[in-house]
């Protein structure tokens, strides 16, 4: 069974998500439960807390079918000790939210070089401060998210998001998103049965599909391998519909929040019956 939704907004309070995610019809949702552009936030109260577990069992949503996205400014491999520590402060503190919430998983960017660094250094400090949060925090999964490789963006390679959860001290608490649109561009070809075998294989192998707590399902506006991060809607853009439609009937990815990131939030409804219109009986 798919479960699919979008990344809504949170704005007004985090509990006007699940309201949000019901609207457009969606079995799953992402969202900040902060200001994502923003370092500090003020804590959740126990009313804020308490609006969004029952919004959220209004919605008949379960909380492992919510992907929580962390802020755009964290980088856990920042070149620079104290913006690294800053930003593993600020990754501890949205993972201590998510536990509050009552949702057990963490989406987020590995990190970037900057330039300033080799990609191996740089995945080493994303490493550390991954085992570092988990030290000082419980039950939410870290789950990271494969990117298009723009700029100094790591995670564009199956081989970082290899790295990331080998070197975890606890696998139970580790999982990746895949972002289609970033797969793509990052030069993982879906367009075709043929093709998507052979990248899928490719991800089994080098991460592995028990390790798969959630997906993006963008498609894309750059071509493939050109590690631009754009999103466009479903069966609009480079990638074709016909890897939505592979997706939405493999059995591997089964009882995962599947997040539409697309470009027109009017017509996320639409995007979702189409979604499910795909699946074979
Ligand atoms: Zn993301
Ligand atoms: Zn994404």
């Amino acid at each position: 069974m798919k479960y699919i939704g979008a990344h809504v907004s949170a704005s007004g309070g985090v509990f006007n998500a699940p309201l949000n995610a019901m609207k457009i019809g969606a079995k799953a949702f992402a969202l900040f439960t902060k200001n994502q552009r923003q370092w500090v936030a003020k804590p959740l109260d126990d009313e804020v807390i308490s609006k969004f577990k029952a919004n959220l069992e209004l919605s008949g949503i379960l909380p492992k079918h919510v992907l929580p996205h962390d802020s755009y400014l964290i980088n856990l491999g920042h070149p620079e000790v104290e913006k690294r520590e800053k930003s593993l402060t600020a990754f501890i503190d949205e993972l201590n939210r998510c536990d509050e919430l009552g949702l057990d998983k963490l989406n987020f960017h590995p990190g970037s070089h900057l330039k300033k660094i080799s990609e191996e250094q740089c995945l080493e400090f994303i490493s550390q401060s991954m085992n570092e949060a988990i030290r000082k925090t419980k039950n939410v999964k870290l789950v990271i998210e494969n990117t298009a490789g723009q700029g100094s963006n790591l995670g564009y390679k199956l081989e970082h998001l290899g790295y990331l959860v080998e070197n975890c001290i606890d696998k139970g608490r580790v999982g990746v998103c895949l972002d289609t649109c970033h797969f793509f561009t990052s030069g993982y070809d879906i367009r075709n049965k043929e093709t998507y075998e052979q990248s899928m294989k490719k991800f089994d192998t080098i991460v592995g599909f028990k390790y798969l707590a959630g997906m993006h399902l963008n498609d894309s506006k750059p071509d493939l391998g050109s590690r631009v991060d754009r999103h466009d809607s479903i069966g609009k853009g480079k990638i074709g519909l016909e890897a939505f439609r592979l997706i939405m009937n493999d059995e591997r990815i089964d009882d995962i929040p599947m997040i539409l990131e697309t470009i027109d939030e009017n017509i996320w409804e639409q995007e979702i019956k189409l979604l499910y219109s795909l699946v074979e009986k």
